[in-house]
């Protein structure tokens, strides 16, 4: 069951990192990882999140949870600010928002048992007496489908898919009601990946969660999410409903994303031309259109001005000039 409100409302946000030169390590120039980033998320539901690697997804993940500090813009959680919030208040809020991560091997501390592992969480925000933790660690791991005997074992002891699962258990210890899924299931094999999707989805259902799902796989992007943000270079190019992203694409990046994607449904099966080249540089973006250079629908306006995400239908923007479709 989902409400209107959201749950998250982020506007403008921006981040940038230094560029050190130098033998002197000088930070001459600001790489802008996230350009004037704007979304909502209502509760009990999940954005997607899609571009190719590099494109600033992760960041804008990280930094929606403010694990990295934008330069400007404005986070709101639960109609909270968090921009700006004090560490102490921002270390309480910590609790509600939790990030799941991409990789399930480099992400769980070896030395560390699975009971300390997920158990951590609930500690360090001092939720509970140590037995009461203990039977919540239990209780998540069962709900994970890890066995009772896991408890006590170490993380190099499981497989990749049982790993993920401890990450899991481990960000929803603590009872979030907003979950940063980074790329969860980019490591695992294809076979893993349906279980987890299902896993996620379950939980979702059953603790009312609202996601971001960062992932460049656009399969996994139309199973799991309500609504779909397309990247490009630092800025959302598109975002729509996910069942109008998938049939009815605007922006000539998301159609050559979906050309280069296999199609899960034959009715979406795309004639359109698959991405070709390569992202240009975030230092040093092209003049107009960041996707000009590799645009083949791009014409001489595309070249000196930089479309604004505009409404090209309901519920449906995309930064692109070209006409919406059935207007032209
Ligand atoms: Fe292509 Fe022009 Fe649209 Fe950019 S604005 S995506 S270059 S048609």
């Amino acid at each position: 069951m989902t409400s209107e409100a959201p749950l998250i409302e982020v506007s403008d946000l921006t981040v940038s990192y230094p560029v050190r030169r130098g033998v002197l390590s000088r930070a001459v120039e600001r790489l802008k990882a996230v350009d004037g980033v704007t979304f909502s998320v209502r509760r009990g539901e999940t954005l997607g999140l899609v571009g190719e690697s590099g494109c600033g997804k992760s960041t804008l993940g990280r930094a929606v949870l403010r694990l990295v500090e934008p330069d400007r813009g404005s986070i709101r959680f639960d109609g909270r600010e968090l921009v700006g919030l004090a560490a102490g208040a921002m270390r309480a809020l910590r609790r509600r928002m939790q990030l799941i991560f991409q990789d399930p091997y480099g992400s769980l501390d070896p030395r560390m048992t699975v009971a300390e592992i997920v158990g951590e969480p609930l500690a360090v925000h001092g939720l509970g007496r140590r037995s009461e933790r203990n039977r919540r660690v239990e209780a998540l791991l069962a709900q994970m489908g890890i066995e009772r005997d896991a408890l006590r074992r170490y993380p190099h002891e499981f497989s990749g898919g049982q790993r993920q699962r401890i990450g899991i258990a481990r960000a929803l210890a603590v009872r979030p009601d907003f979950v940063v899924a980074d790329e969860p299931l980019s490591a695992l094999d294809v076979s893993i990946q349906a279980q987890i999707v299902n896993l996620l989805a379950d939980l979702q259902r059953g603790l009312g969660l609202t996601f971001l799902f960062i992932a460049h796989d656009l399969r996994v992007i139309e199973h799991v999410s309500t609504e779909v943000a397309v990247m490009y270079l630092g800025r959302i190019v598109e975002r729509a409903p996910t069942a109008t992203l998938f049939s009815r694409p605007h922006h000539p990046y998301t159609q050559a994303l979906l050309a280069s994607a296999p199609a899960t449904d034959p009715r979406h099966r795309r004639v359109r031309a698959p991405l070709g080249g390569e992202p240009p540089s975030a230092l040093d973006p092209p003049p107009g259109c960041p996707f000009h250079p590799r645009c083949p629908q791009a014409f001489d306006r595309c070249r000196l001005e930089r479309p604004a995400l505009a409404s090209v239908g309901a519920q449906h923007l995309s930064a692109c000039f070209l006409a919406p479709p059935g207007t032209a």
